[in-house]
């Protein structure tokens, strides 16, 4: 019978050990996509990410073709799904890339037992990581927790080895009788149903494996050398952007890995951001590493003493205020407005405007975590918490809680000359660079020359920074040891 490629968070031909070992088989393939959010402990997609995967899985289904196959596509619970069309194709195996989330690792553990038993073989490969998260050991004390020694560990290993090319051809198993419905891209359901906001997504992404691979390039030509010391600056172009391509496995880490040391064998003068670059990856590496034996980090803090933070009962006006980027503070205002409009914010934006809402404003990280799992495109079950985790205090290796962001500091430092805020904030962009990061302390004078009115064209601050930093330092007090 035919084999089952069980695509998932690997949406790629490349470098797919999966779909790789289920070609080498003599048998035609079955590549299948089952959209599922009924199953139990899913979590379920944002609204930017399901936009992302719509374009992602056409970009998929449209490469399958030309190599001879075809993708189909379902809606429902895979614990279902997958046997019946097992059974009803009488496949001979299944193959697919491993993922990390409790529940998913649960439910796969339970469909590999039904398959076997089935008489269907099935055999699960890594894809989404270097190294698999229970391969970087902390001698006999089990997993790490902080981040530096883990990177070194990892580091260590032997390399992750060659990605492999996409497969020349795929021959495509005739669809039986009797299998669960196919579905169109479209009855997936994925794209805004009401208004269109994907608009600034379409403007800004090309979602799919070419989309990827043209990223990396670019940014190994453009981004790489600068990378060490650009990457904090939000106006720069010195970033990879490669972050939804990763979540969604248009591209593996391994590719961006050998694609970075080749890279810089041939231009040494690449080293000092090619390995600034690859510990960020290893960032990535460790969050799933600690996501792995906490599964549920996206809603407990890590740190359990944080259990006892007095959080405030969010004001309405406050939240919409940061979510709309309507807090007065320029730089939290463009990177959410950034989120907004393309389903990304630069890091340094994001640092900013998670503290701002933790700190300056005391409210639960999970309340932001949310917003963000929501609009970004490249949220992540393990970066998007383990990040708000680290910013908010409670994480693994996390900033103390005690340090606070400071908004206009952070401004002026990372964007001295203002034009990230200009970007994204244009009612300001006549003001001169001394006062962009803090318009309320300009002169009358300034203000009216740059037409900016505060409380009118753009807010005054929604909280006083002293003050709002002074009280979140008394709440830390209640789960300081
Ligand atoms: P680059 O600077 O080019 O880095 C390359 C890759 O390294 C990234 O694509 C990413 O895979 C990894 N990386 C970089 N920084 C981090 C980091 N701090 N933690 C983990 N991996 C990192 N990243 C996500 O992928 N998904 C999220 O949902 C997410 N939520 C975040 C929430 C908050 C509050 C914060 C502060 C950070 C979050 N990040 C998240 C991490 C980081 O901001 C993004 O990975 C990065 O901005 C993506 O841009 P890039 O691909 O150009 O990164």
């Amino acid at each position: 019978g035919p084999s089952i490629v069980w695509f998932r968070d690997d949406l790629r031909l490349a470098d797919n050990q999966a779909l790789t070992a289920a070609v080498a088989a003599p048998a035609p393939l079955l590549c299948v996509y089952i959209f599922d959010e009924e199953s139990e402990g899913f979590r379920p997609h944002g609204g930017a990410s399901r936009w992302w995967l719509h374009h992602s899985l056409a970009a998929l289904g449209g490469e399958i073709s030309k190599k001879g196959g075809r993708l189909d596509l379902f809606r429902g619970r895979a614990k279902d799904i997958l046997p019946a069309l097992a059974a009803a194709a009488s496949a001979g195996a299944a193959f697919w890339t491993r993922r990390y989330g409790g529940a998913e690792i649960a439910l796969d553990t339970v469909l590999k037992t039904r398959l076997v038993a089935a008489g269907v073989k099935t055999q699960s490969f890594n894809g989404q990581l270097l190294h698999e998260p229970w391969e970087v050991k902390r001698g006999a004390r089990g997993s790490f927790m902080v981040y530096s020694p883990y990177w070194r560990a990892a580091l260590a290993l032997p390399d992750a080895g060659a990605p492999l090319d996409a497969p020349e051809k795929i021959l495509a198993s005739p669809y039986s009788r009797g299998a669960p419905k196919r579905k169109s891209l479209d009855e997936l359901g994925l794209l805004p149903k009401r208004c269109d906001w994907a608009a600034g997504l379409s403007a800004n992404w090309r979602p799919g494996e070419k989309g990827a691979q043209k990223r990396l390039g670019d940014f190994l030509a453009n981004g790489l050398q600068a990378y060490a010391s650009a990457r904090d600056r939000p106006a720069d172009d010195a970033i990879s952007r490669l972050s939804p391509h990763l979540r969604f496995g248009e591209i593996s880490p391994r590719q961006i890995f050998a694609a970075v040391r080749a890279a810089e064998t041939e231009r040494p003068e690449l080293k000092a951001g090619a390995s600034k670059f690859l510990g960020e990856l290893g960032w990535r590496e460790f969050n799933y590493h600690v996501f792995f034996s906490h599964p549920n980090a996206a809603t407990t803090n890590l740190q359990r003493r944080f259990d006892a933070m007095p959080w405030r009962d969010p004001p309405l006006h406050e939240l919409k205020a940061w979510r709309r980027g309507q807090t007065g503070y320029p730089l939290v205002d463009a990177g959410m407005r950034e989120l907004w409009t393309t389903g990304f914010m630069h890091n340094r934006a994001r640092m900013a405007a998670a503290s701002f809402l933790v700190k300056h404003l005391l409210i639960d990280w999970r309340i932001g975590e949310e917003w963000f799992w929501d609009t970004l495109c490249d949220a992540d079950p393990a970066n998007n918490p383990m990040n708000w985790q680290w910013v908010a205090g409670s994480g693994a290796d996390a900033a103390p809680y005690f340090r606070v962001f400071n908004p206009v500091l952070q401004g002026e430092k990372f964007d001295p000359r203002g034009d990230y805020v200009r970007r994204w904030i244009p009612e300001l962009a006549a003001l001169p660079d001394k006062w962009i990061h803090k318009p309320w302390a300009a002169p009358a004078a300034v203000l009216l020359e740059a037409r900016v009115e505060l409380g009118k064209t753009y807010p005054k601050p929604v909280v006083d920074l002293a003050d709002g930093r002074d009280r979140a330092l008394k709440a830390f007090e209640a789960v300081r040891r």
